[in-house]
């Protein structure tokens, strides 16, 4: 049994030594707004601070959403979320959970997105922990200023490639702090044990070094030995002021990414959501595929069109999941090939980039995408170039006719850059291709039958692998607890959700999904003897008691 202190011992703490009017309102983590009880009021010196009429919870969220469905734009949508997880969490949360559908496109991508864009502009409170390169040689000093002690998983990127926007430097600070508001909304992580950081390495993007209102270090990026010896500097602080957490690098450029995951992947608690989460969850999408097509995933091909951090994450993991099927590695890695922008990943190519050359096989050049779908009948199709429109109707139709069910995933972010929509993959296949994407489409009707599209979404995989290795405080993120968190998302998709077309089971049902993830993972952790804290007999009850929930406590016996 875990001895450390969890939340609810550090929330009754706070709860002793509470503090009083104002700084009680101004607290995020214990303001409860019009919902303090006229008895708290009297005890916590509020009257007066507050209006007259208490109200509860459900009457707070009623206000919440009067106030956002007013907003005029996304934007606006995600300042107003912002400002009210300023304020008060629980709220923030709970209105967030009960309205995940609605909330996880202005918390995270695409809106995000638009707000990294303009985050010195929107600036108002500071969120999160920056470490400048200025600071190099302090990191450790930067870290004890954070105020909370039982830190689980901490959300840390460069800016240097943030979602498909680029260099965005210190402004994509909105990215670990709507990733790690996804940890605690989908899994229940608590938001006392999160910690969204930025390393500031400086930026390239010379728009942003102009700006006289960007937030961030106006000089180049950092490169080499001395990025490095930052990055390390920060792991090892990181590990020694909070050795339970799991350090989730994100967004990182490709240079920086494949090399990182592979440094420290064996060494500390770590993964990179953008490779692997991304990886698994569409392992997933085509478990279920196959369980439509009825065929073996070692006898599919693959044709990516992207060699990117998604692309090359996604192949491996496949890989791994076609040798647990009986295939070798190199019969496996036969099976999955990519394209990028210079046409078809083969041998005789030149300078090809390190993560890519595991794919180049033994082929004559092929230039564009049709060539290769008419040349290789892959059985399925994985857009992730972050280029819209290129799964063409010649190309679609090509893959209908060699496939009864042809398997097109337009993974590329945001909806704008999908490879092609929903409605263009069921109309040129005749409603037979099994379609996932990464952005949400709407549904498409089609000769009178309603199909669902499946969203490919990392928020169904990352959670809960968080909450897994959180659980069991395990020292490793090994690639089985991404191929046990595919199968355990597949294995939740109903009947009822393939028929309809959808390969991912609806995202309301996400909390039980991440409990399933963590359930899956946590085992594997203690079956592999990774795992620090001792095994509970019931690791699922455990596991959901562990949950976050955005109630509210009462105050009055405080
Ligand atoms: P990346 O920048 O690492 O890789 C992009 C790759 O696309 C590169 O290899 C590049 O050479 C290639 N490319 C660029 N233009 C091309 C073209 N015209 N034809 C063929 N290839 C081309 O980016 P990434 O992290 O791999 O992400 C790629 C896309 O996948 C993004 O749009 C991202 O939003 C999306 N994505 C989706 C999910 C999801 O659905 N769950 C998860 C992660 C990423």
């Amino acid at each position: 049994m875990n001895t450390e202190p969890d939340f609810l011992d550090i929330f009754q703490t706070a709860v002793k030594d509470l503090p009083h009017g104002v700084d009680l309102l101004h607290n995020p983590m214990l303001n409860k707004g019009t919902a303090f009880t006229l008895a708290e009021r009297e005890k916590l010196s509020l009257h007066g601070l507050l209006p007259p009429c208490a109200t509860t919870q459900e009457m707070q969220v009623q206000r919440i959403m009067g106030n956002f469905n007013m907003k005029p734009n996304d934007l606006e949508k995600y300042i107003f979320l912002m400002a009210l997880e300023d304020r008060n969490e629980n709220l923030f949360y709970r209105v967030v959970m009960e309205n995940l559908e609605t909330m996880m496109p202005i918390i995270y991508t695409p809106t995000v997105g638009k707000a990294c864009q303009t985050y010195g502009h929107i600036f108002r409170r500071p969120r999160g922990l920056y470490i400048s390169a200025n600071f190099r040689g302090r990191v450790a000093e930067l870290l004890a200023n954070w105020p909370y002690e039982d830190v689980r998983v901490i959300v840390m990127t460069d800016g240097e490639r943030i979602l498909g926007l680029g260099d965005l430097g210190a402004d994509g600070m909105g990215i670990p702090v709507g990733k790690l508001s996804l940890y605690t909304a989908c899994a229940g992580i608590n938001p006392s044990q999160t910690l969204p950081l930025t390393l500031d390495v400086g930026t390239n993007n010379v728009q942003l070094l102009n700006d006289p209102l960007y937030i961030g270090l106006k000089q180049n990026r950092l490169r080499g030995d001395e990025y490095d010896a930052f990055i390390d500097e920060f792991v090892t602080a990181a590990q020694a002021r909070f050795p339970k957490a799991l350090i989730q690098f994100e967004d990182f450029a490709n240079i920086n990414a494949f090399r990182l995951l592979k440094k420290y992947r064996n060494r500390i608690l770590t993964f990179n959501d953008d490779i692997q989460g991304t990886a698994s969850v569409t392992l997933a999408g085509l478990y279920s595929a196959l369980r439509i097509t009825g065929q073996a995933l070692k006898d599919q091909t693959i044709v990516f069109l992207g060699a990117g951090e998604a692309g090359i994450g996604i192949a491996d993991l496949i890989v791994s999941a076609m040798v647990e099927e009986g295939a070798t590695k190199e019969e496996a890695r036969q099976q999955c090939w990519f394209i990028d922008s210079k046409g078809l990943v083969v041998k005789s190519r030149e300078n090809l980039a390190q993560h890519k050359l595991a794919y180049a096989h033994d082929h004559e050049p092929l230039p564009d995408l049709l060539s290769v779908v008419k040349n290789l009948h892959p059985t399925a199709l994985i857009g992730v170039s972050g280029r819209p429109k290129k799964f063409t109707q010649p190309i679609v139709e090509a893959m209908a006719k060699h496939n009864e069910r042809p398997i097109i995933f337009a993974l590329s972010n945001p909806t704008a850059n999908s490879e092609c929509t929903a409605e263009e993959a069921y109309t040129w296949t005749n409603g037979r291709a099994i379609f996932a994407s990464g952005s949400p489409f709407e549904p498409v009707t089609l000769h009178g039958k309603t199909y669902i599209p499946g969203q490919g979404n990392n928020a169904y995989i990352f959670p809960g692998v968080g909450l897994g290795v959180v659980a069991c405080e395990a020292t490793n993120v090994p690639d089985e607890m991404f191929s046990a968190a595919a199968k355990t998302l597949a294995a939740m998709v109903s009947e009822d959700d393939l028929d309809m077309g959808r390969v991912y089971p609806p995202l309301t049902s996400i909390r039980k999904v991440s409990a399933a993830i963590a359930t899956a993972v946590a085992q594997i952790a203690y079956d592999k003897g990774l795992a620090r804290a001792p095994k509970q007999e019931d690791l699922r009850a455990f596991i959901e008691s562990e949950m976050y929930q955005p109630t509210y406590q009462s105050y009055t016996d405080a």
